[in-house]
């Protein structure tokens, strides 16, 4: 029976350490770290995600702010704000949520983000630097899926170091897989990155030591892709006909032949937003100097 690797516990940890360095922050600077959320247009997953990170960024004690824009905000003027933001010595870290409506270009936006307070690590300069080993800001999941990693690691007292493990990431995204696959690599792990052209599939996850899954389609990894006593890491947040979350693994199938498994609820999407408030700490720290 698969060990579940628990993220609501360690991402309720990692909050609380993010805390206590406010904490520090604030008796060193006089000030709190500033995060600044910006929503633009009315997506109904967003406002839900806007709204749970403004409220845990209060719970640690940084001063989150939510900006909520209307859809007819033009991409001029967003590059705008976002410039007003990046001037102000205040704020720490610029998160502006995605997606964005159509006719503003992603990209603009992102490239308008000053890289020291891009707490998302969507900007192609931290990109950039987690793809050459240089400390940048690095995206909040993969970094909360080798957090969980880690976790396991050393509950069952096994070495953080992957050399010899073959990790197999599916799903390029750059928010998502493509960050990720550079972390693992840079741990060791000799790293596979499968997407939607991969020839095989199943057979290129059953070679996996370590498998993460960062698709979006509900249960597609099944239990017979699995290498027996496989680490399984579940990003994927699907819903299912009778509107219940589940994860790209058929986690139930999959539990039988794991060595590890996040569950989805309650595995990878908690440790997102508690990445985000270290990496706003960071992001914070690093500015003061
Ligand atoms: P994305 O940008 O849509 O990327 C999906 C990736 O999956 C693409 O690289 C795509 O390949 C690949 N793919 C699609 N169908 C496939 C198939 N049949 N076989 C193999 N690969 C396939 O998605 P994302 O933003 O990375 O997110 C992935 C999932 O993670 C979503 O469910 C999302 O909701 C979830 N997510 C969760 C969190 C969290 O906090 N837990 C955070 C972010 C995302 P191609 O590149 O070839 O098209």
């Amino acid at each position: 029976m698969a060990r579940i690797i628990d993220g609501k516990v360690l991402a309720a940890q990692r909050r609380a350490r993010v805390a206590a360095g406010v904490a520090e922050f604030c008796a060193r600077n006089g000030r709190a770290p500033g995060l600044e959320v910006v929503l633009v247009g009315d997506d109904p997953a967003s406002a839900v995600y806007t709204r749970n990170k403004e409220k845990a960024a209060a719970e640690v004690g940084i001063r989150g702010v939510l900006h909520r824009l209307p859809d007819t905000t033009s991409e001029a003027w967003l590059v705008d704000f976002v410039a007003s933001l990046n001037a102000n010595p205040a704020i720490d870290g610029i998160l502006v949520q995605l997606p964005l409506p159509r006719g503003i270009d992603v990209n603009r936006i992102i490239d308008a983000i000053l890289p020291s307070k891009d707490v998302d690590g969507f900007h192609p300069m931290n990109a950039g630097m987690l793809s050459v080993g240089r400390e940048g800001l690095v995206p909040c999941t993969p970094r909360g899926c080798m957090a969980l990693l880690d976790a396991h690691l050393e509950a069952v007292g096994e070495g953080l170091d992957l050399g010899g493990k073959h990790a197999v990431v599916i799903g390029r995204s750059n928010i998502v897989g493509k960050p990720l696959g550079q972390l693992l690599l840079a741990r060791n792990a000799t790293v596979t990155m499968a997407h939607s052209r991969t020839r095989d599939l199943p057979a290129v996850c059953r070679t996996a030591d370590i498998l993460v899954a960062a698709v979006g389609r509900a249960a597609m990894v099944r239990a017979d892709w699995l290498k027996p006593g496989a680490i399984v890491l579940d990003v994927g947040i699907n819903r299912t006909a009778d509107g219940k979350l589940c994860g790209d693994v058929d986690s139930e199938a999959a539990m039988a032949v794991a060595g590890a498994l996040t569950p989805v609820p309650g595995g990878v999407g908690p440790m997102t937003i508690a990445m985000l408030l270290e990496n706003t700490l960071l992001a914070a720290s690093r500015r003061v100097g």
